[in-house]
C-alpha cells in the first residue's frame, strides 16, 4: 500500500474540527461516532479517532484500543435501535480496498440475510432519516 501524507482537509477532519455538519451519535474524548452520509443500511453509523490517522498501519495502539471500545459500544447501540439479525464491522485500507475517506474509522453496519448490501459511498441519505436514526442510537447509548 502506498504511503500518503494525512490530509488534515479529508472530510472526516473538517467534520472532526466543526466545519462540516454530521448526524453525531457519540462524542467522546478520544472517538466520535455519526451516521454514514451515504448509508448501506439504515443505521449504518461510521466510528472515528481524533487522532488525525489515514488508516490502521499508522493508529497506535492505544488510539486502536479507544476506537474499536467506542465502535462496540455503537455497535450495541445500533443493534438495540435496529435489531438487525446480523451486525457488519468492516474496516478498509487504502483506496485499492476500497477507502475513499482518509481518515481511519470503522463501519457499523446491520445486515439481514437476504438482503443486498448496496454498493458504498454511492446514495445520499435524507437528512431527516439520517436525523431520526441518529436519535434512535443516541437514545441507546444514553440508556446505557
Ligand atoms: P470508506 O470507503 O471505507 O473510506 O468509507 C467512507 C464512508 O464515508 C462511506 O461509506 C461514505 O458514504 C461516508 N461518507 C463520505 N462523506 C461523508 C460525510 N460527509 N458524512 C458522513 N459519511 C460520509
Amino acid at each position: 500500500m502506498r504511503a500518503m501524507a494525512y490530509d488534515p482537509d479529508n472530510i472526516f477532519a473538517k467534520i472532526l474540527r466543526g466545519e462540516a455538519s454530521a448526524h453525531v451519535v457519540l462524542d467522546e474524548e478520544h472517538c466520535l461516532a455519526f451516521m454514514d452520509l451515504m448509508p448501506q443500511a439504515p443505521g449504518h453509523t461510521l466510528v472515528i479517532p481524533r487522532e488525525p490517522v489515514e488508516n490502521l498501519f499508522d493508529l497506535s495502539d492505544a488510539g486502536l484500543s479507544h476506537l474499536i471500545v467506542a465502535t462496540k459500544r455503537v455497535a450495541h447501540a445500533v443493534r438495540a435501535a435496529f435489531n438487525p439479525p446480523g451486525m457488519m464491522i468492516a474496516q478498509l485500507n487504502g483506496a485499492d480496498a476500497g477507502q475513499t475517506v482518509f481518515h481511519i474509522h470503522f463501519h457499523v453496519i446491520p445486515r439481514k440475510g437476504g438482503v443486498a448490501m448496496p454498493l458504498h459511498a454511492r446514495t445520499v441519505a435524507d437528512a431527516a432519516e439520517l436525523a431520526d436514526n441518529a436519535a434512535r442510537i443516541r437514545a441507546q447509548l444514553d440508556a446505557g
